[in-house]
């Protein structure tokens, strides 16, 4: 089995603060948060990153999409928000369990740096 946080943390072995889990999702908060809302929503099988994904993935990471906008709405940043996903390690990548970071609750500035 991969020993990967966000394998544990989807299987509850690992703490964190699950916010949404389905049988293919789920979403919990940052553990160092950038924004007064950041929120990560992971698929709960172990894929790599974007650099892994294929065409047969693309229902799950359009749920990850959807899973993204309703916590929007349920955390109330539907003012402005932003999507992000890390693509290796010159991006920042630091987790590599493909995850979408939701950003919100502040004026978010572009380009993001
Ligand atoms: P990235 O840099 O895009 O790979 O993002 C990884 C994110 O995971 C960072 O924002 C970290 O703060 C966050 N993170 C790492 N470990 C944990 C954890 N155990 N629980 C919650 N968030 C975590």
């Amino acid at each position: 089995m991969v020993e990967c946080i966000f394998c544990r943390i989807v299987r509850r072995e690992a703490p964190a603060r699950i916010i949404y889990q389905d049988e293919d999702v789920t979403a919990f908060h940052d553990a160092r948060p950038q924004a007064p809302v950041h929120v990560l929503i992971v698929p709960n099988r172990h894929i790599v990153g974007v650099a892994q994904v294929e065409m047969e993935d693309a229902p799950l990471l359009g749920k990850l999409f959807v899973v993204a906008r309703r916590l929007a709405e349920e955390l109330q940043v539907t003012n402005g928000y932003r999507l992000v996903v890390n693509s290796g390690p010159l991006s920042g990548q630091s987790v590599f369990h493909l995850h979408v970071h939701l950003l919100g609750g502040r004026p978010l500035h572009w380009p993001p740096g």
